[in-house]
């Protein structure tokens, strides 16, 4: 977080839950770190289960910390010793199911955060949002006369008008549907950056993490494992397990060659990152679906296992003389039976590997 200011800052944290036993406990966030930048977006991305909107409640202020402490602007709002109540830690925070006042109208849920204003000032900041996310025409309107998109940006301008540091918002668009998902991320994402607003947001689905965030943060078992931009996750994994949770690849054999290289199956492919091997080594070498590519030209041939229809392009199964399988991406006019033996070659720039 080199020039731009440390909004949000966690630092070892620890969250837990009595067990239901009624002695003892679960730890839910075990030792869980992370810097969000004023202005920022950021997403914490991982299986159900695994914390995410623990951290969540943690930074509004809803579960007092085990150990470890949260700071929002430098300031500890959170740690054994210390808990700011969820009112004065300026965190909006946008629930899973939107949870909008289903008898008040658009503006009087949006108005229902401004209480500290004079009432004709409430309406105007109100309108002024409801303006932001394009929804002034719907005012009037109750939460039920809304489409799940629409609720959605009331949530998002009801969390806003108050102003907040930050806002946190819970799998925003898990009870939407799948084909409007990635373009509200899209849209999201732009209100959010229009109006300079720092947000960390969970969900388990990938590619809204990386339609919307800047900086992504794989979780298991209570811990961040990499916190990184979409783009360093896809191409530098830190280790296998995020290699397997990012994106789609497999796992296939290589040994480290001098000059940087690595000798597998299909061909010879430079390494860019600092790898620790020995020339001779044995690694394992991480290939996506976008690695390698059908030439109908080259030599080097695999037989399709599995193909699955995409619209733009096909996935492709494919079996190497080895038996190994792997994924290509292929433009869907190249249309081959399964059993067939296509043409393949190497297109890899960001060659990951680990050894076992
Ligand atoms: P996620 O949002 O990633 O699905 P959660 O933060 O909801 O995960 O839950 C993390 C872990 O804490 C889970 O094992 C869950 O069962 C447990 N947990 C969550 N909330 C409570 C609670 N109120 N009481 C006890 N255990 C809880
Ligand atoms: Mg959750």
């Amino acid at each position: 977080m080199n020039s731009a200011r440390t909004l949000l800052s966690i630092k070892q944290l620890e969250i837990v839950y009595p067990s239901q036993e009624g002695h003892g406990y679960n730890t839910a966030v075990n030792g869980l770190n992370l810097d969000l930048a004023q202005g920022e977006i950021g997403c914490l991305l991982g299986s159900s289960g695994c914390g995410k909107s623990t951290v969540l409640r943690a930074i509004c202020g809803f579960e007092p910390a085990h150990s470890g402490e949260i700071l929002l602007r430098d300031k500890v709002v959170s740690s054994p010793s210390l808990h700011i109540p969820p009112n004065q830690r300026r965190v909006g925070m946008v629930f899973q199911d939107f949870a909008l006042f289903p008898h008040l109208t658009v503006l009087e849920n949006i108005a229902f955060g401004l209480q500290h204003l004079p009432h004709q000032e409430r309406d105007t900041v109100a309108k002024e949002w409801l303006k932001r996310v394009s929804l002034l025409d719907k005012a009037g309107s109750y939460p039920h006369e809304l489409s799940g998109g629409q609720q959605q940006r009331v949530a998002l301008a009801r969390a806003m008008a108050p102003e907040p540091d930050l806002i946190l918002l819970d799998e925003p668009f898990s009870s939407l549907d799948v084909d409007l998902r990635e373009r509200l991320a899209v849209e999201m994402r732009e209100i959010l950056k229009a109006n300079n607003i720092t947000a960390l947001l969970v969900t388990h689905d990938q590619l809204e993490a990386f339609a919307i965030a800047d900086r992504v943060g794989v979780m298991s078992d209570g811990k961040v494992l990499q916190w990184d931009s979409p783009y360093e996750l896809y191409h530098k994994p830190m280790n296998r397990y995020i290699a397997d949770f990012i994106g789609r690849g497999v796992f296939v054999k290589g040994f480290i060659q001098a000059g940087d290289k690595v000798q597998i199956e299909l061909g010879t492919l430079e390494l860019d990152q600092e790898h620790d091997g020995q020339v001779g080594d044995e690694v394992n070498v991480l290939l996506r679906e976008d690695d390698i590519q059908h030439d109908d030209n080259s030599p080097t041939q695999a037989e399709v296992v599995r193909k699955t229809f995409r619209g733009a392009d096909f996935l492709y199964t494919l079996r190497l003389k080895s038996g190994v399988e792997v994924f290509a991406l292929v433009p869907s006019h190249h249309d081959h039976a399964i059993g067939e033996k296509i043409g393949i070659c190497l297109a890899a720039d960001h060659v990951v590997t680990f050894k076992d």
